[in-house]
């Protein structure tokens, strides 16, 4: 019999929400067989990268490097280094929501990939390319977080997570926005729209309660503020430093105008350095 140990902070989870994935940190225990011991059927090493699978149509290989490759572009952005990694993917969602029924205290069935500090290992199921390489830039990015002494504020971590998924390197090698996440935008524009400065407070300050009560809400209003701090050019020295006061007048303005959404893409990221443990 196991006996679960304590809760503690492990990391990040991913919740589906209708159409919107969206992540959270979640509480529970380390989880409970340790994913290097667990049998897995194909694997693929790439730098700091270990890609397993089990009973899955999944290519280990392009994955490790993909996963390599998007910790050598967020090392040049952010000058953190990558400790080693385990990518575990399950051959389907039922079969990971089985693993985190039995697994992860607390495990909801919309829960899908998380991240586990204690293991140091990014937990998930195969899915389409393109969903697949998002959910993995976006736990990736908690994974190298996740080294640094400095500990961001929830919203910064999710909302920096989330807008991460949309980076990626530009014609020159320099890391640029591809994408915005518009339904992420549209909901916290909503929300500004009823309630102004306090629903953008609740996120500032609500932490993880705030996130529990609505994690829609949560993490729409996180990636708008990353994303606003993205357009002036601030993302990095408070991905940085973790002190960060959004301006809540310049933000009201940035996310009720639709034009300023995209207006940013393609911007290359500064380079800024991060210390690391
Ligand atoms: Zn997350």
């Amino acid at each position: 019999m196991r006996i679960p140990a304590p809760p503690v902070i492990l990391g990040g989870l991913t919740l589906l929400v209708g159409a919107a994935v969206l992540s959270t940190l979640y509480l529970g225990n380390p989880l409970g067989q340790p994913i290097r011991t667990m049998a897995w059927t194909a694997a693929a090493e790439q730098g700091a990268v270990r890609v397993v699978s089990a009973g899955a149509a999944i290519e280990p290989a392009p994955l490790a490097e993909f996963s390599q490759r998007h910790l050598t572009d967020l090392q040049g952005w952010l000058g953190i280094a990558p400790r080693p990694v385990t990518v575990a993917l399950f051959a389907d969602r039922s079969a990971y929501a089985a693993y985190g029924k039995a697994e992860i205290p607390g495990f909801h069935p919309r829960m899908d990939f998380c991240y586990s500090p204690a293991e140091q290992a990014v937990v998930g199921y195969r899915t389409g390319d393109r969903d697949l390489q998002a959910r993995l830039r976006h736990e990736l990015f908690h994974h190298l977080s996740a080294s640094r002494p400095v500990r961001l504020p929830l919203w910064l971590e999710e909302g920096t997570a989330e807008l991460i998924e949309g980076l990626a390197p530009g014609p020159d090698g320099a890391l640029v926005l591809s994408a915005v996440q518009t339904e992420h935008l549209r909901t916290a524009a909503r929300a500004v729209h009823r309630q102004g400065d306090v629903a953008i407070q609740a996120v500032l300050s609500g932490g993880r309660k705030a996130l529990a009560a609505d994690a829609k809400g949560y993490y729409a209003m996180g990636y708008a503020l990353a994303l606003h701090l993205y357009e002036r050019g601030e993302l990095g020295s408070a991905v940085a430093t973790g002190l960060v006061q959004p301006d809540l007048t310049a933000f009201r303005a940035f996310v009720s105008d639709q034009d300023r959404w995209t207006a940013s893409i393609s911007r290359p990221l500064p380079v800024v350095s991060v210390a690391t443990r």
